[in-house]
């Protein structure tokens, strides 16, 4: 940990940790882009920060989930394609065309009102097809019309089809290779139609990783580049990545307790013997995992210990024979390299994915960047 000493929970940041984790994927992927995915706040990293770490590290192009995002990124001064695939009817196309935002595009109702949006600039658009499980796309029956209604509106100006891509369930590897298959006809249905695509991209973090005929041209790396693998085999260091987030809390008291039920900082607990007690900042109100509680350790003092009990903004942890003082900070989870607690860890312990770990980091509390 640096120097830093906030009241409270702090979310750190490691940007040098995460472009190493973002130029391993840029070499695996290769000759292939990385396109990164930086939806839900870069997975609770920060959006624009994360997003700038990744385009230094090599990625070239960002997928963003809403346009909104998008139009920070943009705000923020960030240039590189953008990709934005999740659209309501207030979604606000023809800012988004004007805003160089491409544009997935699973449905007709999409393709009419990005015509009926009246940009300035026809909007770069990348058709989906569904592959599987995604219940979002275009299913093999409407493809053919979905593809000939967006080279006619290609036709008229208002759009250019630039793309085509899908997303794969990652239920099984045999699912994600006849869901490349479909992918692969489709392409060559759209090819027969007309349709000539600049990039194909199908691959997230899974199949980018151990599947290279899914690679194309773009690969959208999400969760690897957060440190965490997609895999039920191996985690994020033994794919040779690095958990850029450490979530840490001060200290805010010591004590030497009695048997029985006893209360420290507004928490109460049953301690069959004497214990010594630390009472530390974080509670489930700042992310921390309440079912993962009961078998999820902390980094205190140098040493991994058990939580006691849990609250809102506090948790109590068992501080027996450590020499910990106020202000000491403690990490609920960071870098396997450290070794502290992983998020990973935390997702095993609460039946969850790494992914909702980072993610559910409250926003109430701060992310500091360094590196
Ligand atoms: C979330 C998402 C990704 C990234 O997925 P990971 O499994 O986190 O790598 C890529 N593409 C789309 C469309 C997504 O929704």
């Amino acid at each position: 940990m640096t120097d830093i000493q906030p009241a409270g929970a702090v979310a750190e940041i490691d940007l040098a940790a995460f472009r190493r984790n973002v130029e391993l994927l840029v070499a695996t992927a290769a000759p292939a882009e990385v396109m990164l995915a930086v939806k839900a706040n870069a997975y609770g990293h920060g959006m624009v920060p994360i997003s700038r770490a990744a385009l230094e590290a090599g990625a070239t192009a960002l997928a963003v989930l809403e346009v909104s995002a998008g139009l920070e990124l943009r705000a923020a001064g960030i240039t590189v394609p953008l990709f934005a695939w999740l659209h309501g009817t207030d979604t606000d196309f023809r800012a988004a065309a004007e805003a160089n935002i491409d544009l997935g595009v699973s449905a007709l109702w999409q393709l009419e009102a990005i015509a009926e949006s009246k940009a300035s600039v026809p909007a770069r658009v990348h058709l989906k097809i569904d592959t599987g499980l995604s219940r979002n796309g275009a299913s093999a029956v409407d493809w053919p019309d979905l593809v000939t209604t967006a080279l006619h509106l290609e036709s008229q100006g208002f759009l250019e089809v630039y793309g085509a891509w899908s997303h794969l369930a990652d239920a099984s590897t045999a699912d994600d290779e006849i869901a490349l298959v479909k992918f692969t006809i489709a392409v060559e249905v759209a090819t027969s139609l007309g349709a000539r695509f600049a990039k194909l991209h199908l691959a997230a973090s899974s199949a980018g990783l151990r599947m290279p005929a899914a690679r194309f041209d773009y690969v959208r790396f999400g969760i690897a580049a957060f440190g965490i693998s997609p895999f039920d085999d191996t985690d994020g260091p033994g794919l040779g990545l690095e958990a850029p987030m450490t979530l840490s809390a001060p200290v805010l008291a010591v004590e030497a307790l009695p048997a029985g039920h006893v209360w420290l900082g507004g928490l109460d607990v049953g301690l069959a013997m004497p214990a010594t007690l630390a009472l530390v900042a974080v509670g489930f109100g700042d992310g921390v995992q309440a079912p993962a509680v009961d078998r999820a350790e902390v980094l205190i003092a140098g040493e991994r210990r058990r939580i006691v009990a849990l609250g809102v903004d506090r948790m109590l942890v068992d501080a027996d024979d450590l020499d910990v003082t106020v202000g000491d900070r403690v990490v609920v989870f960071g870098s396997a390299v450290r070794g502290e607690p992983t998020a990973e860890e935390w997702a095993s312990h609460a039946d969850s994915i790494g992914d909702e770990i980072v993610s559910s980091v409250a926003v109430r509390v701060p992310r500091v960047y360094v590196g």
